[in-house]
């Protein structure tokens, strides 16, 4: 029995856990589907879990403001800023980017949410993030407040318990679809969701390979960054887990042009999936994941796999701002 920490009920779980069936009959192997992307409307998408565990802990601590950072486009950034709405927390978003349209997707989301929001040019902030959020939590705390900052994407020792958790969930919809999936496949971003899926498996003693394309970063970014991540849960919980031996696989031969950027083939991937399923997926994380996941096993990549489990990690608002990729 894994013994979690607080965490407060914002994601509606479980997710549904579907098989793809005309997307398996075509790739001629079962590819399942774990709809985190149905975590909620506002709230919806991976960060949600991760975000359980994280706000709790704000909360606990006595913190009344929440201040978080990623790109224009975040959907981590997006669905903080509705999780606080719901919970009477300020938030404070620290963004990547500048942008003279009107805002689109999680950006004009954020708006809608009233999160107090701060844009920097990409340079500046990928040199000076950590001061930014210091500043930023200064300035709360000038102000009386008591701020609690959140890393990019909740990825860090709390964020990932949100990823056990699902792990605990997948394990049910195997028991209860009588399988035993050789993968699960995930887009990996900041690294949480693939270290908490990663841990998870390791808890849980499953017999499954967890995978995480990449959308930026390489997989030496990723192996440090899941790791680190693993032994920062280590040190907060006392667990025992021997983090060198963790096996952590990163695919990251499918990043294209570049974080948020995609490759027509990723566009079209989104098109068919939509068109055979009734699927949504996105052109930063699931799309580019999903694309991957395809060409490795159109390629016999994965010959060995015999059920594969695809984690749906959300981010449909991401989908309108680069509606022009679409060529239809
Ligand atoms: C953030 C995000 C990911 C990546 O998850 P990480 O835990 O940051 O690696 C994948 N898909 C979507 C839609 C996301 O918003």
């Amino acid at each position: 029995m894994i013994s979690f920490p607080e965490r407060l009920n914002l994601a509606q779980t479980p997710t549904p856990f579907q098989l793809l069936e005309r997307v398996s009959r075509e790739l001629k192997v079962n590819v399942w589907m774990k709809r985190d992307d149905l975590t909620g409307i506002t709230l919806s998408g991976n960060k949600v879990r991760k975000l359980e565990f994280t706000l709790a802990k704000a909360i606990a601590e006595g913190c009344d403001s929440i201040i978080t950072c990623g790109g224009l486009q975040s959907n981590h950034c997006r669905a903080t800023a509705y999780a606080c709405a719901q919970l009477g927390l300020k938030c404070s978003l620290v963004l990547r980017g500048t942008t003279d349209e009107a805002a689109e997707g999680n950006l004009f989301m954020d708006q809608l949410a009233g999160a107090n929001i701060t844009t920097y040019a990409a340079g500046h902030y990928a040199r000076n993030l950590p001061q930014l959020l210091r500043e930023k939590a200064e300035q709360l705390t000038r102000e009386g407040m008591k701020p609690y900052i959140i890393p990019t994407g909740a990825s860090d020792g709390t964020g990932i318990w949100g990823y056990i958790a699902a792990v605990q969930e997948l394990s049910e919809d195997f028991k209860r679809n009588k399988i035993d999936p050789t993968h699960i496949v995930c887009a990996t971003g900041s690294g949480g969701t693939q270290a908490g899926l990663t841990l998870g498996c390791e808890l849980m003693a499953l017999d499954t390979s967890v995978i995480g394309f990449a959308v930026c970063d390489d997989e030496a970014y990723f192996q440090n960054k899941v790791r680190a991540d693993v032994r920062q849960w280590i040190d907060l919980y006392g667990h025992c887990i021997d983090v060198d031996t963790l096996p952590v696989v990163v695919n990251d031969n499918y990043i294209g042009p570049g974080y948020a950027r995609a490759d027509s083939c990723v566009f079209e991937t989104i098109a068919w999936l939509a068109k055979t399923e009734g699927i949504v997926l996105d052109p930063v994380y699931t799309g580019k994941a999903f694309y991957g996941l395809i060409e490795e096993i159109r390629s016999g990549r994965m010959s060995r796999a015999k059920d594969i489990v695809f984690v749906h990690t959300g981010g449909i608002f991401g989908v309108f701002p680069q509606r022009s990729g679409f060529s239809f």
